[in-house]
């Protein structure tokens, strides 16, 4: 796509468009890493091969005009926006299955899904030849099994970790927000308030166990939720933590309402 560049940083930001702060941070930050010279690449396309529910698609927002006018304030010099048929061929036969990090958290709630992640990844990579990338930390699964998937298949590409953007009260900022009933907008920021009241009993020495069964216990109480899973893991193999030494990922998925929502946050234990 972007040959001829040779020499000159070429940055991706990959999206899935009705952007919003947190993906406006996402191309801030890969203009910043592109430089004056360099290039940054935004791709706006709403990857059906990654969806495990098809009334989530359905309903999956999608405002390309406002979406470009986002890339234009931040800085994007490219935006690829592909239709679904401009991606996938009507008989591909290719898949991309990362077979340890996705069996777990959102992976294992939501088969298939990972595998439609890395696959439309992997297709970005090679239409774009970036040299770096560009994903938040707020999808932190995703950026794990795409750091697995350059590493164990030699991609020349840098991936780069972006911190969590969240509205004023805590909610972490997603394109799936907008479908919130105004008392499950209320009520999300909770997730938050449960995640950080959880650091501090970790720090303070609770166990896993104790630390999972606090955010459960809270999100329980607001009507209308479910808890898809609340897990206190080892951050860097999403697994068992079994060395607390480590630092450990405590991540939640719940649905409000048909809305399902994810969080997590980063946790050591203080000596
Ligand atoms: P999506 O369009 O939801 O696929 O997200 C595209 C990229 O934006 C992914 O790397 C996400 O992790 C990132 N992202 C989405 N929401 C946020 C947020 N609130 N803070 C930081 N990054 C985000």
């Amino acid at each position: 796509m972007l040959a001829g560049h040779r020499g000159k940083r070429i940055v991706l930001v990959p999206t899935m468009g009705a952007l919003h702060e947190g993906h406006a941070t996402l191309m801030r930050q890969a203009r910043t890493l592109a430089g004056a010279g360099g290039i940054v690449v935004a791709s706006v396309f709403l990857n059906p091969v990654q969806f495990d529910n098809a009334g989530d698609l359905a309903t999956y927002p999608q405002t390309p005009e406002a979406d470009l006018a986002v890339c234009r304030a931040c800085g994007v010099d490219v935006v690829f926006m592909p239709t679904p048929s401009v991606m996938y061929c009507a008989d591909r036969s290719i898949t991309m299955e990362e077979t340890h990090l996705s069996t777990v958290l959102c992976g294992a709630k939501r088969p298939g899904h990972f595998a439609g992640v890395c696959l439309v990844v992997s297709k970005l990579f090679n239409l774009v030849q970036p040299t770096d990338a560009v994903f938040g930390k707020k999808d932190y699964q995703q950026l794990a099994i795409l750091r697995r998937m350059v590493r164990d298949l030699d991609i020349p590409v840098t991936l780069h970790g972006a911190e969590i953007v969240r509205e004023s009260d805590g909610l972490a900022l997603s394109s799936r927000n907008v479908r919130l009933t105004p008392e499950h907008r209320a009520a999300a920021p909770t997730i938050r308030r449960a995640l950080l009241e959880a650091q501090a009993a970790y720090e303070k020495g609770a166990s896993v166990a104790e630390v999972c069964r606090c955010v459960v216990d809270t999100l329980f109480r607001i009507p209308g939720v479910k808890v898809d899973y609340v897990e206190l893991v080892d951050a860097e193999t999403l697994h068992e933590l079994k060395d607390e030494s480590h630092m450990a990922l405590l991540a939640v998925a719940a649905y409000f309402g048909d809305v399902r929502l994810i969080d997590n946050i980063e946790l050591t234990r203080k000596a």
